[in-house]
């Protein structure tokens, strides 16, 4: 049995997974740390919802284990069971290349990792440091890292073109995230295309709140669309994606804003709530546009002429391409979204199927006629199953 835990600041996610079958036991999440403090809790046999406080991920941690081992929708009888657990780290920099199992050089290691993170990795960190002591030492604590998947990308892909000390100094370079979905969905896009990934040229593109697309060339990531943080990239829920850099600062001057303030701006005010001024949220602008908000429209229409690009410029950038998947809460459940990213390159070989695109919701599928060169696939990301594997496989169990 293998705990996976997803932490932010104030939220705690996690998963209890059977590994024999690869089945989830009890998911749930612990919300408002540090303030007032809430829990739901999954399982077969039911759901609860309460307040409870949650001075820190500690007690949240408490509480979670009560959940699983005791009362009503308990599905272990003690923590014993769980023999190992997953952590979902944000920010590996370039120490990381692959899940790691915690140590006390690691969490210091992670520490030096936090500048670049500092929204997310002191989150993680505090999330490993409470499991800890909540568990047994003897039960392994492993790291999977969003960046990790990304460290293949090769040096004229990541580098920016600033002063090169200024990247020997801060380590400013594109890091690229969410790569634990980009590995999940392009593995099972081999098996589905029994076809070994190291033979594919093949584009990810994580479309939810917030989105990103990568280019998996022989199985291994050589480009993505986000940065040295998360903004970078296609426009997002509330995030501006790429822009030029020079914005930053005419804005800051002409409006008189801070730092913070920029970056609020640009990571909680843009995107497709900025353009539209409607909703950071797929279905709303889906639905303001169909009433005819031309601003909604508009967002939907930056989204899908920057899913064609980026398509279009990693195939040119691999030199080929053999599938396109699309995942997360937008790739996965809107086929309008889909179909318009696809439009207009049949002269690369992607041929729709518009009806199979337009039954798919939420499950796996081809989407492409037959005889598409290139297969195009629908595959619901499983992040938290590829942390337990992951978990499994480093803890040598
Ligand atoms: P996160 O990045 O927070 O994990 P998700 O992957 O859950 O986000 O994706 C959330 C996005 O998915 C929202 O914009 C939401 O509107 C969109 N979405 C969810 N269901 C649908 C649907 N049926 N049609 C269109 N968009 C959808």
């Amino acid at each position: 049995m293998i705990l996976v835990i997803n932490a932010g600041s104030s939220s705690l996610k996690y998963q209890l997974i059977d590994m024999k079958k690869e089945s989830v036991l009890a998911k749930g999440l612990c919300e408002r740390i540090g303030l007032t403090g809430n829990i739901s809790h999954k399982t077969d046999k039911g759901v609860t919802e309460y307040e409870t406080p949650f001075p820190t991920h500690m007690e949240a941690f408490q509480e979670l284990v009560k959940l699983l081992t005791t009362g009503d929708l308990a599905v272990i009888s003690s923590m014993e069971e769980i023999s190992a657990v997953g952590h979902r780290v944000v920010q590996g920099a370039e120490l990381y290349n692959s899940s790691v199992l915690v140590s006390d050089d690691v969490l210091s290691a992670l520490e030096t990792c936090s500048e670049l993170a500092p929204l997310h990795n002191p989150a993680n960190i505090m999330a490993i440091r409470a499991c800890m002591e909540v568990f047994d030492p003897s039960v392994p604590q492993v790291a999977v890292f969003d960046t990790a998947f990304h460290q293949s990308i090769p040096k004229h892909a990541y580098l920016y073109s600033l002063p090169y000390e200024l990247y020997e100094k801060y380590k400013i370079r594109r890091y690229g995230f969410h790569g634990t979905s980009h590995r999940y969905v392009s593995d099972r896009l081999a098996q589905l295309m029994d076809c070994p990934l190291s033979k594919m040229k093949v584009v990810t593109c994580h479309l939810g709140n917030g989105s990103s697309i990568t280019a998996i060339d022989g199985g291994k990531s050589v480009d993505t669309s986000m940065g040295f943080t998360p903004l970078a990239g296609i426009t997002m829920g509330t995030r501006c994606g790429s822009i030029d850099p020079s914005v930053v600062t005419y804005l800051m001057e002409k409006e008189g804003l801070t730092p913070k303030q920029m970056d609020d701006l640009m990571n909680k005010k843009s995107g497709y709530a900025g353009v539209s001024g409607v909703s950071s949220d797929q279905r709303d602008l889906m639905q303001a546009a169909g009433e005819g908000n031309k601003r909604a429209k508009l967002a939907l229409d930056i989204q899908q002429y920057q899913l064609r690009k980026y398509i279009g410029s990693y195939a040119a950038a691999m030199g080929g391409l053999d599938a396109v998947v699309f995942t997360g809460g937008i790739g996965e459940n809107s086929p309008e979204t889909r179909e318009a990213a696809c439009k207009g390159l049949e002269f690369m070989g992607i041929t729709l199927d518009r009806a199979a695109n337009a039954a798919c919701r939420g499950v796996e599928a081809l989407i492409t006629a037959p005889g598409s060169k290139v297969q195009t696939w629908v595959i619901p990301t499983n992040e938290e199953l590829l942390i337990a594997r992951d978990t499994k496989e480093v803890a040598g169990l």
